[in-house]
């Protein structure tokens, strides 16, 4: 870009935006679809990762790879819970959120979840489990 002299720094600002909003833009429908396109692929992996898993509980046989949507990560022990591991943004943040769950099928974690709501107990890890 050729250097250009600005009479005041308003000036020079109020240019520098323009060129930005511009330019934001110009680049605005490209950077969106490369986003959601990123965005697709990783949810593609994090589902692959689930399909790799079964259900937990013994007396269940759920396999992941039948419905992965069906697979959900249950936090043994809820404080150390940061967010839902399907939310996290990086696939490190996914695994480091994975490592404090157990692979429960859907009707399984409810019945946990129910549980535990029933029973007063937050900690599953230091409990016996329902099932
Ligand atoms: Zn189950």
């Amino acid at each position: 870009m050729p250097f250009k002299k600005y009479k005041t720094e308003a000036e020079r600002i109020e240019a520098h935006r323009a060129a930005s909003r511009a330019s934001y833009q110009k680049h605005y429908w490209k950077r969106r679809a490369a986003r959601k396109a990123r965005d697709q692929e990783f949810q593609a992996k994090k589902f692959n990762y689930k399909a790799g898993l079964e259900c937990w509980n013994p007396e269940c046989n759920f396999n992941g790879a039948d419905n992965p949507k069906k697979l959900e990560f249950h936090h043994m022990n809820p404080d150390h819970k940061r967010f839902s591991p399907f939310k996290a943004t990086t696939w490190a943040a996914f695994m480091k959120e994975v490592r404090k769950c157990v692979p429960l099928c859907k009707d399984c974690h409810i019945s946990i979840e129910k549980w535990k709501h029933e029973n007063g107990r937050a900690n599953t890890h230091l409990e016996p489990t329902p099932f």
